[in-house]
């Protein structure tokens, strides 16, 4: 299982939107926002679809990568530019690789 982790350090809330991006595109309905920060209602319930992660136009959503995927501490961070998605793979060593990918939203 990954782990979705909202850094609200980063998270402006979409201030401005009708509705956040993660909240919109949770498939699950499971993010809320309180006092403008997001936040996942039931982890439990999340079933790692990432929809949330590359929504985010702040990179505020990160996906931690389980010990069998990744090691200690590998993530993955996704930053939007334009209609490409960057996926930044960040091992626990500190090695990192990057991937293009064009998005359709
Ligand atoms: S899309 Fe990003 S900035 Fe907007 S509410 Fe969600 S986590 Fe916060
Ligand atoms: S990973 Fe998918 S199911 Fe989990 S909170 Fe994000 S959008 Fe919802």
């Amino acid at each position: 299982m990954l782990t979705i982790v909202i850094h609200h350090e980063k998270c402006t809330g979409c201030k401005g939107m009708k509705e956040p991006l993660c909240v919109k595109l949770c498939p699950g309905d499971l993010i809320m926002i309180k006092n403008e920060k997001s936040f996942i209602r039931d982890p439990g319930d999340c079933w790692d679809c990432m929809a949330c992660v590359k929504s985010c136009p702040y990179g505020a959503i990160e996906t931690k990568l389980p010990y069998e995927l990744g090691y200690k501490d590998a993530h993955l961070i996704p930053k939007r530019k334009g209609k490409i998605i960057v996926w930044e793979l960040v091992y626990s060593d500190g090695r990192r690789e990057v991937f293009e990918r064009q998005v359709r939203l």
